[in-house]
């Protein structure tokens, strides 16, 4: 995985050095000498990470830092403050203005890589929901994302298996949060499977199970897999903490824990965890809504043009037959004509419903057009589907449409075209089947209407 660096610093031979180093591990690098062109860059290249030294005259690490966190362009990229001094004010300060982690000046390599390995391969994920959530946009079916929407109370659990620590560490927490403490690992990897936590925070120093091996079920359970790990690691661990950083641990804080410290890490998680919960969500609706047809619920013609040819090609493979039926209303026009659109529309739904019911779960219904509907049936030959076919068409003739708040009762009749793959599935094509089963409602309107017509082989 190879991931784009800014390093920003106002000294040249700092940004030579950490150029230098992410070089050598075939990191992409760009080098930005102050928070105005460290910002400008930011925009114009999106980085993957921004690596920014804390103390630079004019606009400092800060100020840069919250204004990168500010702007929608640059917002998703993590930040990795660079300080002169281990201050833990400048920590919090760093957390509060948005930065996403800090090292410290000499950096040191090993903590330099992992940060940046843990860091992109966060933000690749986010990146794919932010490209799926554009793409929503586009198609004018998603709404924008809004961060801030804080409202409900975030519900932490804290794996630890030092009774004191881990009471001291609830405190620290405050009461802004609903946490729970688990003290025996086996227990807490099943409580964090079914109790839907927002966050989970582990010490890395516990004796009853491998900490590593803790953190790396947790990321393997389908239940915990994105759920946001805080590791709390010994001062000085850094072996281990890489390993953690490797493993998908998404944050540390060191012992003894600072409380400010931990407030901003834990509020910087959940934020982050909300954005990219909305973001997929927000997708999974664009998804429902593009394939999806508004007024009857069932799939659009564009899902039934790139459905229907993997149907195809699975009764081609299976030598399993597949069968197509195109139902369309009689005489609709007269229906809106006589009732009103509204009276129309509430006919088109309730006979959607009606074709749901009588489909099996591996059908495939889809509103072909206005008062036209298209069935398609796997592992179905031509003499069951006609069977399923007249048992609707006569479902409908003995249902009565009841529409205008009760006034009026319509009746309706459907004539339905089929089309099968038995003779020859080999020689066939999706748009061929359609066509057979097209020609066949013809055949059948032309004959009288309310009734099923088979296409000649
Ligand atoms: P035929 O028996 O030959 O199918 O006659 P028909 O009147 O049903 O067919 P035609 O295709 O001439 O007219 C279909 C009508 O359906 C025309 C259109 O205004 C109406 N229609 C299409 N979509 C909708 C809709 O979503 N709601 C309502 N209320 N009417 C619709
Ligand atoms: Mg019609
Ligand atoms: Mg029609």
């Amino acid at each position: 995985m190879t991931a784009r660096v800014l390093v920003v610093d106002d000294l040249e031979p700092n940004v030579k050095l950490l150029e230098a180093k992410l070089r050598a591990e075939y990191f992409d690098v760009l080098g930005a000498y102050s928070g105005e062109e460290a910002i400008k860059l930011a925009v114009a290249e999106q980085p993957d990470i921004i690596l920014l030294d804390v103390m630079m005259p004019g606009m400092d690490g800060f100020e840069t830092c919250r204004r990168l966190k500010e702007a929608p362009e640059t917002m998703h990229i993590p930040v990795v403050m660079v300080t002169a001094l281990d201050q833990q004010a400048d920590r919090v300060s760093g957390l509060e203005a948005g930065a996403d982690d800090f090292l410290t000046k000499p950096v040191e390599d090993l903590a330099l890589f992992a940060r940046v390995r843990s860091l992109t391969r966060l933000k690749m994920m986010t990146d794919e929901l932010r490209a799926r959530h554009a793409t929503g946009q586009g198609l004018g079916v998603v709404d924008n994302i809004d961060v801030e929407t804080n409202g409900s109370e975030s519900r932490l659990l804290i794996i630890d298996d030092n009774e004191d620590q881990s009471e001291r560490l609830k405190k620290s927490l405050g009461t802004d949060q609903l946490v729970s403490i688990e003290l025996d690992p086996e227990v807490a990897l099943n409580r964090a499977r079914s109790g839907d936590f927002d966050m989970i925070v582990v010490n890395m120093s516990l004796e009853a199970m491998d900490p590593l091996r803790l953190c790396s079920s947790i990321r393997s359970f389908e239940e915990t897999r994105l759920t946001p790990i805080l590791a709390v690691v010994r001062q000085g661990d850094t072996r281990k903490l890489v390993r953690a950083l490797d493993i998908g641990v998404n944050d540390y804080i060191s012992r003894p824990v600072d409380k400010n410290e931990l407030t901003a890490r834990v509020s910087t998680q959940l934020r982050r965890m909300r954005y990219v919960d909305q973001l997929r969500s927000s997708f999974q609706a664009s998804l429902e809504m593009a394939v999806t047809d508004q007024l009857t619920g069932l799939y659009n013609r564009r899902y039934l043009a790139s459905h229907l040819s993997a149907m195809f090609d699975r009764a081609y493979w299976t030598e399993r037959p597949l069968s197509v039926m195109i139902i369309d209303i009689d005489h609709f026009k007269k229906i809106n004509d006589t009732h009103g659109h509204d009276a129309g529309d509430k006919v088109i739904k309730e006979f959607a419903e009606s074709i749901s019911r009588s489909l099996r779960g591996i059908d495939l219904a889809c509103r072909y057009g206005g008062e036209e509907f298209l069935v398609a049936m796997p592992d179905t030959d031509m003499a069951f589907a006609s069977v399923v076919a007249e048992r609707l068409r006569a479902e409908i003739e003995s249902t009565k449409f009841i529409v205008n708040s009760g006034r009026d009762e319509i009746s309706v009749t459907v004539s339905i075209g089929i089309g099968s793959t038995e003779n020859g599935p080999n020689e066939d094509a999706p748009q061929k089947l359609i066509k057979r089963a097209d020609e066949a409602l013809y055949e059948a309107k032309n004959g009288g209407r309310n009734r099923v017509i088979k296409s000649a082989a």
